[in-house]
């Protein structure tokens, strides 16, 4: 299966499947951004990250670049911070939303893998078909 980065919470394969009360309620506890919040996070942090290599290339001796090449490792730096920043914030929330899955479903299955993110609400199994990661959640709160 490919490593996916989907471009907003929303879109993550287990928010998808949830079933919408569930969703809410779990995307809440997460405290999940939209995605205008998601993505003005990821450029003020892409932005930060930018000044400081670009101080520090300046340091470093890349001062001395002419003025387009300057702008254009700018701009690599600047998408690049943004990406990784993307990167982070999406698998920080997923697995947040992974653990609000395991914990609505404590004592029972999970209506959704939570390693593959694979919809198991309609399947009678416990483990996911998909990946054979199993979905029984025990419960450890009594
Ligand atoms: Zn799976």
């Amino acid at each position: 299966m490919a490593f996916l980065i989907p471009l907003t919470i929303a879109r993550i394969p287990e928010v998808q499947s949830l079933p919408t009360a569930m969703r809410a309620r779990i995307l809440s506890n997460a405290k999940a951004p939209g995605p205008i919040r998601l993505w003005f996070f990821n450029f003020v942090r892409g932005v930060l990250c930018t000044l400081v290599l670009t101080l520090l290339g300046h340091n470093l001796g890349l001062g001395s670049l002419a003025a387009l090449s300057s702008v254009a490792f700018i701009i690599g730096v600047l998408l690049i911070s943004m990406a990784i920043a993307h990167t982070w914030t999406i698998t920080r929330i997923r697995g947040q939303i992974r653990f609000g899955i395991e914990e609505a479903s404590r004592g029972s299955r999970t209506p959704i893998c939570t390693s593959c993110g694979y919809d198991c609400s309609e399947i009678n199994s416990d483990q996911c078909p998909e990946c054979g990661v199993s979905r029984q959640i025990p419960d450890t709160s009594g």
